[in-house]
This record gives C-alpha cells, structure tokens and sequence, in this order.
C-alpha cells in the first residue's frame, strides 16, 4: 500500500492554487478539498440566514453564539462526473456557483476572522485526511490544519496579475463585475487574511515557494511534481 500523501497548497487569493491543485488531484488520483470553498459556504449562510457578521475591528469583542449558528450548518463535498471534481453543498443544497458571487467574497474574510468558524472548519478539513492522501488549498493549510503536511507549497503573484486573471475568471462564468472591483476585492482580502489574529495567512517556515506570476499552468504543476518526487526520494533514503 502506498503511504498517505497530504500535500498542503497555501497563498494569497486569486494565485491559481486550486487550478494547480486540482490538476495533481487528477494526475496524482488523490482527493482535493478547497478549504476556501467551506469559508465561502459558512458565508452563505451567515447572509441568507442573517446572522451579524463582525468587521476586523469588533471581532474580538463581538458577543454571539455562532457555536449555535454552526450547528445548523452542514458542508460536504459531492463528486460532480460531468466536471471530473467535487463541489460543496451546504444543508445539501449544491452552492457550488453561488459561493463565487461578488457579495460572498466580499464578506468571506469577515466571516473566516471568526474564532468559532475557523475552529469548526479546522476540524472538518482534518477529518478529510483520515479517508487517504489529499490535497488541501487554503491559507493555513500548511501553518494550521496539517503542519505536518509531507509538502507545503506556498503561492504567490503579482496583484495585478492575479486580480486580471480572476477579473477573466469570473467574467467567463457569467459574474457581472468590473475590474476595479475585483482589484479591491483581491487587495483588500489578503490585507485581512494576512492580518487576522486567528491563524492569519503566512508561508509556513518549511513550504516551498511558487511565484507563478510568469508561469504557465503546465509548468506550475510540473514545478509540484518535481518537488512531490523530491519529498518521496527523500523518504526512500530515510528508510
Ligand atoms: O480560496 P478562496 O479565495 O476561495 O478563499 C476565500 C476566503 O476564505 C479567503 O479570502 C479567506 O478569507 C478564507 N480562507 C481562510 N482559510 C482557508 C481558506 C480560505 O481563511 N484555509
């Protein structure tokens, strides 16, 4: 039996991190989870359930019971055939589009600062690990849910570069928004993710940076698989 493989693909929004991490998924067979996409359904659910989202300044202070609130969400992961990957359900209700509306990435940093959130979805995407080898995307998949991750790769690129690439994203999708918004959306995300006191986005001391600001999709998953061969030669000589 091959050992269990988790490979943890951290960094800042809009980096291309679940298209590469998907493209090992595939090649790899191994599971893929967007932790993003979790964030992003607990959103959801705060805005059509209209419970009071804290902004970055009352968060610490801010007295509610989302312990109760979580409680009555529920988020899984379904095999889609038709896409060849899995897509999110919350209550299970496929939210798979609606969680990449304008308005959820724009209160999604809020909700993800939330103590209660992060310690609930923590829990959930450590869980995922115990069926086999997986890949994780995230902002601390690396420092938080597996710091013992046989690889941690670290994304980052220009914000221009990654703003422009989600901006042709979304437009592709049928979003209707302008490229100053998603620019704002994109800056403004990684100012709160990176400044958040519980488990803010940072590279893990041990995670292999990819700045794929000049790189093609191909390479950029060449450049992983390279560094998964490297991790597996290493594990061989230890023996
Ligand atoms: O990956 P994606 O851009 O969809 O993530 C949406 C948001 O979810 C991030 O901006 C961040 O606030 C939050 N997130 C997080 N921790 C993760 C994954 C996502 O806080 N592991």
């Amino acid at each position: 039996m091959q050992p269990k493989l988790i490979i943890a693909i951290d960094g800042y929004s809009s980096c291309g991190k679940s298209t590469v991490a998907k493209a090992l998924a595939k090649k790899l067979q191994l599971h893929y989870i967007d932790s993003g996409a979790m964030y992003r359904a607990v959103t959801l659910y705060f805005l059509e359930n209209y419970i009071p989202i804290p902004g970055p300044e009352e968060v610490h202070d801010f007295v509610y019971d989302f312990e109760k609130v979580l409680d009555e969400v529920h988020i899984s992961f379904q095999f889609n055939p038709d896409s060849g990957f899995s897509e999110v359900y919350l209550n299970d209700k496929n939210v798979e589009l609606e969680i990449r509306s304008m308005l959820i990435s724009e209160n999604v940093s809020h909700v993800s600062s939330i103590k209660a959130v992060r310690d609930r979805l923590v829990a959930l995407q450590q869980m995922a690990a115990d069926s086999g080898s997986l890949v994780m995307d995230g902002r601390d998949i690396g420092t938080t849910v597996f710091p013992n991750a046989d690889l941690k790769i670290f994304m980052k690129a220009d914000p221009m570069v990654r703003a422009n690439r989600r901006y042709k994203e979304m437009q592709d999708k049928g979003i209707e928004v302008t490229l100053e918004e998603v620019i704002n959306n994109v800056v403004g995300r990684d100012y709160e993710d990176t400044h958040r006191d519980e488990s803010p986005l940072r590279k893990a001391v041990d995670a292999v940076v990819l700045d794929n600001t000049h790189i093609s999709q191909e390479d950029q998953v060449e450049f992983v698989l390279n560094e998964i061969q490297k991790v597996k030669n290493q594990a061989k000589s230890s023996i």
